[in-house]
């Protein structure tokens, strides 16, 4: 079967990263998850000192861009690949809602955008890729076969990393998290490099209401009929 590029965007905790793992699964297709490289360097900045107190030392960070190494390993295990940062496995870390607070914020910083989306079209070049982020059907593959755009309500997205963030026995307030998600959706949408919007191509696809396993039903099928008109 041909090979293809799935580009799955929308907003945050829509499940992109659900359907995104299982497709690649199913396909045997190589997974990406673009949001924990922008969750990596805000990591990173955090442990640098570069955020402190709601301020971000931008000049510095970029400064230190070439000393940040990101790698995805396989884990085997989980059927997934783990996020490391200059070596060490900071899957957990990166989660945490102290980075999601951040994250933001930093994914607005041009410099970072550029290195990440090189990384990014690097690691997909070769087709049988299914990567999810913000940009990837607009920016990073503009021509991928196959796009689709996530939707739900925020109510039911804040629910959902409500319920992951406690399972992880993170100390959360369900409010907090419900503003996060509100508060990155709007930095995402309205920052000027590379804003989170739908490809014009792109399949609007909304699951507030529909089960893990419908909603991968239609869109693996989905899936198929793009490849087969290859
Ligand atoms: O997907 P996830 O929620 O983990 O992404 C965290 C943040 O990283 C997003 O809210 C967004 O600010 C940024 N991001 C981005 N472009 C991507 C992926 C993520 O700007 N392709």
């Amino acid at each position: 079967m041909k090979k293809i590029t799935i580009a799955i965007d929308g907003y945050s905790s829509t499940g992109k990263s659900t359907i995104a793992k299982q497709l690649a699964k199913q396909l045997g297709y190589v997974y990406v998850d673009t949001g924990a490289m922008y969750r990596a360097v805000t990591l990173y900045a955090m442990q640098k000192g570069f955020i402190g107190d709601g301020t971000i030392d931008k000049d510095s960070l970029v400064a230190h861009l070439n000393d940040i190494n990101l790698a995805f390993k396989y884990n085997k295990y989980l059927g997934f690949a783990e996020m490391y940062l200059n070596g060490v496995n900071v899957e957990k870390e990166i989660r945490t809602l102290n980075v999601s607070r951040y994250v933001s914020a930093i994914a607005t910083i041009s410099e970072i955008r550029s290195m990440l989306v090189k990384q990014q079209q690097e690691m997909g070049k070769k087709k049988g890729v299914v990567m999810d982020g913000r940009d990837i059907g607009t920016v990073v593959f503009p021509d991928a076969e196959m796009k689709l755009f996530m939707t739900a309500s925020p109510d039911k997205r804040a629910k959902r990393r409500y319920k992951e963030l406690l399972e992880r026995g993170d100390d959360v307030i369900y409010q907090e998290v419900l503003e996060n998600v509100i508060n990155r959706d709007h930095i995402d949408s309205t920052r000027k490099d590379s804003p989170l919007k739908k490809a014009k191509d792109a399949i609007a696809f909304d699951n507030s209401d529909m089960g893990l396993q419908e909603q991968f039903e239609r869109i693996y099928s989905l899936t198929l009929r793009i490849i087969e008109a290859i």
